[in-house]
């Protein structure tokens, strides 16, 4: 965590002054303290096998520090399985360094699965059946929806009928014939639910588990707790208590070992964990304005560079790097803070529903900078190119220096692939 937690005056980042990313890198920056991954990491270590869920921050330099700390990945797309090869991890199915993780192959997936003999993990019956097709024999981890669910809201809903992912726990024997039809063998069960804080609700996650995994049999080698670990947003959230979690699935997987008779390895997938707190959206302060009673400030980062809030209304922690230095002492107002989009919903104070709102900030003057923390995940990655905007620059900053680890799209990046047909 920051030295400031929840600041809403915030001059540097990881010692680094803001004022100077932005000047040196330009505006709107994307910037990760490694430290606070690495952190993260740590916290994790009880846990057999880190699996990193890249789809939160998928830059290539994220990945290879992931990897060289000993975290593996999963991929839910051939893009991610491109990117976790561009990252030198190894597709080797025995190695498991990457896993390919979905409900469905689309083509290109598949090939790609098959080309590199990659583990998969399939979140419907006909992934078994089509994987067994083209590589008889192989083995496969099956993602479990045991039938409910955890989620902030219904886009994030991860469990249940009204979700899309996984095999429901009733049709388990149903995937195993269909497993034996071309010799492939379920060596692994997964859930990803997103029980947040929640460790009741997670306690019925493990029993489901272990159900499920009793009624696969011995040839389970490993089970997944999905991702889902929440970080806080505001001053009233909180971490999951990291060694209870730990502790309820340590004991669902020891009891699945002892009924085995072998070593069941127990992963956890974490995404959000291990980025949300490490990433700053840093924008520049281009209007202020006074509309009746309403404050705007105007930045140059809008939700196509960092989509959350327009998406689930998600709040992001904001702060004010005053370009004079002096935000700290500045008197504090009610801001609403907007990006450059033609688009009414490009403001990032807002609540789910898409009321506008307000945030208690020091008074911001063009030429500032406006900070939105806590967006490593799935910010960069959610950015798109609507309103011909190019996607902003990526920064590290790594034992106190400040790497470039993505260019700044360019305009040409905008029109490429495009054709004017004769
Ligand atoms: C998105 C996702 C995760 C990571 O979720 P977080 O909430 O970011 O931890 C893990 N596993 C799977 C299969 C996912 O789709």
């Amino acid at each position: 965590m920051s030295s400031i937690k929840f600041g809403n005056a915030r001059q540097s980042i990881s010692s680094i002054p803001v004022k100077e990313l932005a000047e040196q890198f330009g505006t709107p920056l994307y910037v990760y303290d490694l430290s606070v991954i690495e952190k993260r990491i740590g916290e994790l270590s009880k846990f057999d096998v880190v699996r990193y869920a890249q789809k939160a921050c998928g830059n290539i330099a994220i990945l290879d520090r992931m990897r060289r700390h000993g975290v593996v990945v999963d991929a839910v797309s051939a893009g991610e399985i491109h990117r976790a090869l561009a990252a030198s991890y190894c597709a080797e199915a025995s190695k498991a360094e990457i896993v390919y993780t979905a409900d469905l192959f689309d083509r290109a997936a598949l090939e790609m699965v098959v080309e590199h003999g990659m583990l998969v993990n399939c979140g419907s019956p006909d992934m078994i059946s089509q994987l067994g097709e083209l590589r008889p024999g192989a083995e496969v981890t099956l993602r479990i929806n045991p039938g409910f669910g955890h989620g902030h809201s219904q886009k994030t809903n991860t469990g249940g009928e009204q979700s899309k992912h996984g095999i429901w726990h009733t049709q388990i024997d149903d995937c195993l014939l269909r497993a034996d039809q071309t010799g492939v063998t379920v060596t692994g069960l997964h859930m990803h639910i997103g029980s947040g804080t929640d460790l009741e609700h997670l306690s019925e996650v493990c029993d489901a588990m272990e159900k499920a995994a009793i009624s696969v049999g011995r040839t389970i080698h490993t089970i997944s707790a999905g991702g889902g670990l929440p970080v806080p947003y505001k001053d009233d959230e909180t971490y999951v208590d990291l060694d209870k979690y730990f502790e309820l699935w340590d004991a669902t997987r020891n009891r699945l070992s002892e009924r085995f008779g072998h070593r069941v390895s127990l992963e956890i997938e974490p995404g959000r964990f291990l980025a949300a707190e490490s990433g700053y959206l840093i924008a520049e302060v281009r209007s202020v304005k006074k509309m009746g009673d309403n404050l705007f400030a105007l930045v140059d980062a809008g939700f196509t560079d960092l989509a959350r809030p327009v998406m689930y209304g998600s709040y992001h922690p904001i702060s004010v790097a005053a370009k004079s230095g002096d935000a700290a002492d500045r008197e504090q107002v009610e801001v609403v803070v907007g990006g450059p989009l033609c688009e009414s919903g490009d403001i990032f104070t807002q609540r789910e529903g898409g009321y506008v709102d307000s945030r208690r900030l020091p008074a911001p003057r063009v030429g500032d900078y406006i900070v939105l923390e806590n967006a490593g995940a799935y910010g960069f990655v959610m950015a798109s190119n609507y309103n011909s905007k190019t996607r902003a620059a990526e920064v590290l900053i790594e034992n106190g220096e400040a790497k470039l680890i993505r260019q700044r799209e360019q305009f040409e990046d905008l029109t490429r692939g495009e054709i004017i047909p004769a």
